[in-house]
This record gives structure tokens, C-alpha cells and sequence, in this order.
């Protein structure tokens, strides 16, 4: 693949393990709407110092979790998305391949969402999308960043570069652009073809004005000449 070899060329190959925590990362990206990645960050280690068990976020009085994540902005919003999700959680349908619940009783359940490693990833995919505002790309984020598992998340850099140079089709809706992404993505590549196009998109392929001139992929990119 000429333009993965081109992307590596210029940004190198990512390094990211897997970080095998599932929650984090729906929290992470609850908590990344709307804001930069600083205030994510101070918003998410501000929860996890004040609550430290994703059981005392899920039970706490909502103004405490709201208060935590004020950093991160719209905390109204953001505090009950997260505990809404932790909530599906703990008292949705597990598939059989999770296991027995740790406890009887929702709200003394231990929350985990480990079985998703071992889960046939169609299967964690259904379960990630219908928990609470939970979409195709998050739940990419959740099986690639936590686990390595073999999906591809579509954000708006990796859908522009990549509708740009002819990879993906231009305004396709979200659902089909990780159908693309994954269907043109060789097993083992999705964590390198999604940072790279993503650090292409921030670096050079810009949403308003690209630096066509300066770009190492413009010999095979038939937008070059539209900008
Ligand atoms: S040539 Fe221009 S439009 Fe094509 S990938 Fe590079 S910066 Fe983007």
C-alpha cells in the first residue's frame, strides 16, 4: 500500500500498546467532546483522583461527578453520559463469552468490561454501539486502543485525508466510512493507518486549506489539484 508506506516514510510507524482498559477509554471519549486534548486530561485525572473506582463514579451523586469533570467542559452534559454508560454497564444483557456477573444486584456489581478481549469482535462492536451514545467510532477506539483488536476509528481528519486521496467516499455516512476503512485496512496495520492519517490531517491536510505544495502524498492524490 503505496500511500501507508508514503505516510509511514514521513511520520514513522506508532508505538501506542494496547492499554487494556475498556471503560477508560468510553470515559476518555465522553470526556474529549468539544474540548482539547489538555482539558480532557485535567478533567479525566481530576475524576479519577476524586472517585477512584469507576463503581464510585457510576453511584455518586451527579453534582460530584459534574464537578470533577468541570475542567473538560459541558459538564452537565458529559456527567450524565458517563454514569448513563456505566449504569448500561451494570444492568444491560451480557453476551455468554462475559461470564458470570461478579455480583448479584446492578448497583453492587463490579464493573468490567475485560470480556470484551476474548469476545468475537462482531460481537463487542453490537454490545459497544448500543450502550448509551456509544457510536461506531468510539467503540473503535475502544477495541483498537484498549486491546489492539482489529477495527479502524473514522474521525473527521481520517475521513477528510482520506476522502481526499481517494480512500474513502466523500459524505458517505459514518457507519459505511469504518465499513472503507476496515475493508482497505491489511490486518495488524489499523492503530498505524489511523494515527497517521489523523497526524496527516493535523499537520498538513488541513480542513480549509491543505498545504498541497508542501505534501509528501500530493504525486498520488487526485485532490491535489483542487486546492
Ligand atoms: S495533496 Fe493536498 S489534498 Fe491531497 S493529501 Fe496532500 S494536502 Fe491533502
Amino acid at each position: 500500500m503505496r500511500i501507508r508506506d508514503r505516510l509511514r516514510a514521513v511520520y514513522g510507524a506508532p508505538l501506542m500498546r494496547p492499554h487494556g482498559d475498556p471503560i477508560a477509554e468510553l470515559v476518555l471519549t465522553v470526556l474529549s467532546q468539544s474540548t482539547n486534548d489538555r482539558n480532557r486530561d485535567v478533567a479525566y485525572l481530576r475524576l479519577r483522583e476524586r472517585l477512584p473506582s469507576w463503581e464510585q463514579v457510576r453511584d455518586a451523586p451527579l453534582v460530584e461527578v459534574e464537578e470533577a469533570i468541570r475542567p473538560g467542559g459541558i459538564s452537565k452534559v458529559k456527567s450524565v453520559r458517563i454514569q448513563a454508560i456505566l449504569r448500561a454497564i451494570s444492568d444491560g444483557p451480557q453476551p455468554a463469552s462475559a461470564g458470570p456477573r461478579a455480583a448479584s444486584g446492578s448497583s453492587a456489581c463490579e464493573l468490567s468490561l475485560d470480556w470484551l478481549a476474548r469476545a468475537p469482535i462482531a460481537q463487542a462492536r453490537a454490545y459497544l454501539t448500543a450502550l448509551p451514545g456509544v457510536g461506531r467510532k468510539t467503540a473503535a477506539c475502544v477495541l483498537l486502543f484498549s486491546y489492539g483488536l482489529r477495527d479502524v476509528p473514522v474521525d473527521t481528519h481520517v475521513s477528510r485525508v482520506g476522502a481526499r486521496l481517494g480512500l474513502l467516499r466523500s459524505g458517505a455516512p459514518f457507519e459505511e466510512l469504518h465499513d472503507q476503512m476496515l475493508a482497505l485496512t491489511p490486518p495488524g496495520q489499523e492503530l498505524e493507518l489511523h494515527v497517521n492519517l489523523l497526524r496527516h490531517g493535523r499537520r498538513t491536510c488541513h480542513a480549509r486549506s491543505p498545504s498541497c505544495p508542501e505534501c509528501a502524498l500530493a504525486r498520488m492524490c487526485p485532490s491535489r489539484t483542487l486546492f
